[in-house]
């Protein structure tokens, strides 16, 4: 495989490596990295490095080299994995699926990107109207799903602050015919706050510096980011998007896509609304509250479609139920009219969001299939989803993303090493058993029924009365984690209250030690976080819009205060549960891997971390990953199958071989061609160590 790219790039399989220590590992990447050479492989895992530049490595030549080869046949790139993708789903009518994992920076999102083109220029070469038209809409709907989910951070000036997945169906002909697309909690807490130094999603900014002076007007905004509370801090932050021809971008796509005028009208009315709240100010004269700025009130009333004076009766109250079934209006204070509103514009973004996803959902769904008559209806699934995240200060959302590479995790151990070990044991094959860190006991400390962390927090969430987020830690570190599940005792502990640092306040942090590190937690905020509360006013307000389009997302809204009985379930909850079918998903598929590193914290072409690069190789388990791969085979095939592909290499077997069974006459073909010490003969089939074995009677085959 090396042979393809010469030796002086390294070496392109870490299979291939002379002896599998970090080490080597290291320099094997580092040089490729250096060498302009940003993908090698371990087997059939990819392995990303993020080259903060443009690669010239995408374009037509390249999708011609990669179609329908075989991964071996050329050097290690995402195509050849996304093509690998495809032929097991078009030739063995196989769903498959790509998980694309690393941390932000480290590349996912434009791998997923690529690998949709390169789908999407190697299929339906008829060039049929109506797949044309399903490709334009996947592709664009990327474009749109960046605006309105990603963000500058300080760590990625573009980062995907929402978890995506993304199903392609496709036809008996290997065309798509369609997808659906699963977001994962979109981090709202964004819409109100930013870190320094980081953005609110892009969307904002696009309309405030792209939006026509009309279209501005219309929507009672002027062209500056810092009049907007929530929009100011960000305001000043460089990035190199360029919000002004992103906006022409995206109104494009939405277009495209088949958003009507009154749909892409009523998108940026909420996002205006959302803006124009944020400036809304309350006062109290002592006795009662009252809204600086009715002007907003009258904007955001013509914008959201209701009458100004429920806005405003809104904003300052709400309904409550009392013991007796009377139903009274209860004043907020100015403190609470404040947080009413911060939810009520978090909940706005987000049911934005949750719509647009289903709407272009709606375009792209599969309709009108017959499998009868099409044939099977066969999947290739991607998944961009947020990596593992360790900040100074790491909230809810950090635990929450952490649980989600836990699952991950597990599912790569499940599926990559366990796997791999039970194949081998099943053909019969000498193995020698690797020891890997298996980290379901960290995904148990979090999910676990009663006595999980996400347990305890609901509990805490459902008590009546006041459970402040320290005495729901207390009853983590008492009923909790920490005691029942009686976790082996190891230093320092997967779960612990007080962090080492001693700077910090140890009651108000806890401690996880992830697979990819430890993580300390601040509780500061989760039960509200966790709650999610929107005051059920907010809904109704909504509900009751004359503008057909919000009304649809606010279903919920129709509920008055006596008949919210049930309490919805929490934010950690839904998540776990999204979670937990993901996972069953992408289980049930057959899966390839692309693990992404980012080279460093400068966004730097040049600048190869050591440090940081080998602390990620070690959390993803790449190390693990080489040595199963190397004990065990990178190749394996039944033997019906390699004497089918293979037989005309050798005089014994073509064309037909009169050997007692298949896999005498696959001994015959190997030992011909000398490379008898590379394999292993299972039970039923050919297990072969080294992929170049198979390359030379590629080469031989194809010289015939
Ligand atoms: P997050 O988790 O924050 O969403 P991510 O893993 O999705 O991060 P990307 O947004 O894909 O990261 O990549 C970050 C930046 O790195 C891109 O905006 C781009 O500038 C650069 N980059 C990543 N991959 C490539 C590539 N293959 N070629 C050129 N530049 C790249
Ligand atoms: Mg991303």
């Amino acid at each position: 495989m090396a042979e393809l790219e010469g030796l002086e790039f390294g070496k392109s399989d870490f299979v291939l490596l002379d002896e599998v220590t970090m080490e080597q590992f290291m320099d094997n990447l580092k040089l490729r990295f250096e060498k302009g050479r940003i993908y090698t492989y371990i087997g059939e895992v990819l392995v990303s490095v993020n080259p903060y530049r443009q690669m010239d490595i995408y374009g037509k030549e390249n999708i011609d080299a990669y179609r329908g080869r075989e991964l071996y046949e050329n050097p290690p790139h995402l195509y050849a994995v996304s093509d690998a993708a495809y032929k097991a789903m078009k030739r063995r009518a196989k769903d498959t699926c790509i998980v694309i994992s690393g941390e932000s920076g480290a590349g996912k999102t434009e791998a997923s990107k690529y690998i949709m083109q390169y789908i999407a220029a190697i299929t339906n070469p008829s060039q049929r109207a109506e797949v044309e038209s399903v490709k334009n809409v996947l592709l664009k709907s990327n474009c749109v799903l960046e605006a309105f989910g990603n963000a500058k951070t300080n760590r990625n000036d573009n980062s995907s602050r929402f978890g995506k997945y993304m199903d392609i169906n496709f036809n008996f002909n290997g065309d798509p015919t369609g997808g659906h697309i699963n977001n994962y909690l979109l981090e709202k807490s964004r819409v109100i706050h930013q870190q320094d130094g980081e953005r609110n999603f892009h969307s904002f900014y696009q309309l405030l510096r792209g939006g026509s002076n009309e279209m501005l007007e219309s929507l009672h905004l002027q062209n500056d980011p810092t009049v907007y509370v929530y929009t100011r801090e960000g305001a000043a932050t460089t990035t190199s998007n360029n919000d002004r021809t992103s906006h022409k971008a995206v109104m494009n796509a939405l277009e495209v896509i088949g958003f009507s005028k009154e749909e892409i009208d009523s998108v940026f009315q909420i996002l205006a609304s959302i803006l124009l709240l944020g400036n809304l100010q309350f006062e109290s004269d002592g006795e009662s509250v009252q809204i600086v700025g009715l002007d907003a009130v009258n904007h955001v009333s013509e914008l959201t479609d209701t009458d100004p004076e429920s806005v405003s009766k809104t904003l300052l109250h709400r309904t409550v139920a009392t013991g007796g079934g009377e139903v009274i209006d209860k004043g907020h204070t100015a403190e609470e009219a404040c947080c009413g509103r911060d939810a009520f514009a978090k909940a706005l973004y987000e049911r934005l969001f949750g719509w647009i996803v289903s709407r272009i959902n709606s375009v792209i769904e599969v309709k009108d299939y017959n499998p009868v008559l099409h044939g099977k209806n066969t999947v290739i699934g991607v998944l961009d989803i947020y990596g593992f995240e360790i900040f100074d200060n790491n909230s809810f959302e950090q635990f929450c993303i952490n649980y989600c590479n836990e699952k991950l995790q597990q599912l790569f151990i499940e599926i990559i090493l366990r796997q791999e070990q039970g194949e081998y044991q099943r053909e019969g094959i000498t193995w020698q058993h690797i020891d890997y860190f298996n980290n379901q006991i960290i995904v148990d400390l979090v999910e676990q029924p009663h006595k999980g962390i996400i347990s305890i927090l609901d509990e805490a969430c459902l008590t009546v009365g006041k459970v402040t987020d320290t005495v729901c830690l207390d009853s983590m570190a008492q009923a909790g984690p920490a005691s029942s599940l009686h976790l082996p005792q190891v230093s320092p502990p997967h779960f612990q209250l007080s962090p080492t640092d001693k700077s910090m306040d140890f009651q108000k942090h806890f401690r996880i030690r992830h697979y990819a590190g430890d993580v300390t937690y601040s509780v500061e905020g989760f039960l509200d976080k966790n709650k999610d509360m929107l005051f059920q006013d907010f809904k109704r307000l909504m509900y009751n819009s004359a503008n057909p389009v919000l009304k649809e997302m606010w279903p919920d809204g129709h509920l008055s205060i006596t008949e919210v009985t049930k309490r919805p379930l929490t934010a950690a909850t839904l998540f776990k549960n999204s979670i937990v079918a993901l996972v069953d998903k992408l289980a049930c598929k057959e899966p390839y891997y692309v693990r992404c590193i980012k080279p460093n914290e400068m966004k730097s072409p040049v600048l190869f971390d050591d440090a940081r690069c080998q602390h990620q190789v070690a959390y993803l388990g790449l190390i693990e990953n080489v040595m199963v791969r190397r004990a065990g085979f990178a190749y394996r095939q039944p033997y019906a199958r390699f004497l089918q592909r293979y037989k005309m290499t050798c005089e014994y077997t073509w064309p037909h071989h009169l050997m007692a069974s298949d896999r005498e006459a696959v001994e015959t073909i190997v030992t011909q061609h000398g490379f008898q010490d590379d394999v292993a003969y299972g039970h039923t089939k050919l297990f072969v160590r080294t992929p170049r074995s198979l390359y030379t009677l590629e080469q031989e085959r194809a010289a015939l």
